[in-house]
């Protein structure tokens, strides 16, 4: 048995996920998070049921959380054409803040040690990684994962590639008191954009939406977008007008980008969005952030074990892994986002839909994973 030390950069839901799976493993790893728990995040908060039978072998019950069963979807175009249908999978709905936090306790209850501090710099040199923080720690480890998600300082540090093009994305979540039904996500267009709405725990409801910065900047503040662009959308109109902030304003983010990354550089495995960020129209960001987690995680025991020999042999079976579950997904969800923000081909695919429902399990399938299925490792 080799021993490996391993530093996650990054303790979100890929990070704290693979932090829990090597360490209940016996590999000895720390997580570096630059953010306090519990904390919100900008996300709509629908984890898709694949990720159910991965979670049940780490021990991971998220019933305690109270999460809601979702297993419906309504699609609505922005002129209000709509339509309905059950999910292939279903998912749960559960606040970010809930799960990241107890994924934290569980990692530590496993032998994570957690460092509150934030990486400044990573340097490979004689097959070892250093890494700093801005607290000045050093650490040194034999396999770094990247899991420092959609956008951070590391990505500049890297120089990679997508942080060089401007990207037009921007966010805003809130959660609402309002009526809702429990087992219902919507997907409501808007000029510019998409918003989706479902319920979390505690009868609180998500509503979360994407929108093209070039859309969203002719407009003074949220308020004004909203009253001015989202609630074209007769649903979203409806539900706005009844939907009572529960926040003190909403979370916003910028510059989302859905370029292609690399999935390692400089050595370090990226998994979760720092390998590359699906539409969140497909609804399943935080299953491939989950389950690229676990593909990581296994290559690294079977390194520590010997099944693999070299360094070499381990990144090329993780791009190999990773390329075969996620590739087709993240281009599926590009080419549907595409087609969402025409508003002619949009209102051309809904008619599509109507006439043929299955059509829609079908996009479904096409940017969802199966149940992700266990090898024992
Ligand atoms: C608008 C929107 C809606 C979405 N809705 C859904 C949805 O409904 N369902 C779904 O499945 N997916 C959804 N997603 C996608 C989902 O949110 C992500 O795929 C998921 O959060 C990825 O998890 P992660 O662990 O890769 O990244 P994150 O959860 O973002 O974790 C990254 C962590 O790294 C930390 N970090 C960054 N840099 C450093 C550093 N230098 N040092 C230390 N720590 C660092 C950050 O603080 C953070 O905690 C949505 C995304 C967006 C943008």
């Amino acid at each position: 048995m080799r021993n490996s030390k391993i530093i996650i950069i990054g303790g979100g839901l890929a990070g704290l996920t693979a932090g829990i799976h090597l360490s209940k493993k016996g590999v000895s790893v720390v997580i570096v998070e630059k953010n306090d728990y519990p904390k919100h995040k900008v996300c709509g908060e629908y984890l898709s049921n694949e990720v159910l039978p991965y979670f049940e072998w780490l021990d991971l019950n998220l019933s305690s959380l109270n999460p809601v069963n979702i297993n419906e979807i309504e699609l609505s175009t922005k002129k209000g054409t709509t339509i309905k249908t059950k999910l292939p999978l279903g998912g749960l709905g559960i606040s970010r803040y809930e799960l990241d936090f107890y994924l934290y306790k569980k990692a530590l209850f496993y032998g994570c040690k957690i460092l509150n501090e934030e990486v400044e710099n990573i340097y490979f040199e004689k097959n070892r990684f250093s890494v700093t923080t801005s607290n000045n720690t050093l650490l040194i480890a034999d396999f770094v994962i990247g899991a420092f998600g959609k956008r951070s300082n590391i990505d500049l540090r890297l120089n990679r590639n997508f942080i060089q093009q401007k990207s037009p994305w921007l966010a805003v979540k809130g959660h609402y008191s309002l009526n809702f039904p429990n087992d219902i996500v919507g997907l409501h267009n808007f000029n510019g954009g998409y918003c989706g709405v479902s319920k979390v725990e505690n009868n609180v409801v998500n509503i979360c939406y994407l929108a093209k910065y070039k859309s969203f900047k002719e407009y003074k503040n949220i308020l004004d977008f909203q009253n001015l662009v989202i609630i074209q959308n007769p649903h979203l109109n409806k539900l706005f007008n009844n939907a009572t902030l529960l926040f003190e304003k909403p979370l916003t983010i910028s510059q989302i980008s859905f370029a292609e990354k690399l999935q390692i550089e400089n050595h370090i495995l990226m998994v979760g969005d720092t390998a590359g960020l699906i539409h969140p129209l497909c609804g399943n960001g935080m299953a491939m952030a989950i389950h690229s987690a676990k593909l990581v995680s296994e290559l690294i025991i079977d390194y520590t074990s010997n099944a693999i020999k070299t360094r070499m042999e381990l990144e090329k079976q993780y791009q190999k892994n990773w390329s075969s579950n996620f590739e087709k997904r993240l281009k599926f969800g590009r080419i549907l986002s595409k087609i969402l923000l025409q508003p002619t081909l949009s209102e051309i695919m809904m008619r599509i839909i109507i006439m043929f429902p299955f059509a829609l399990k079908a996009i479904i399938k096409k940017t969802h994973g199966k149940p992700i299925t266990i090898n024992e490792h």
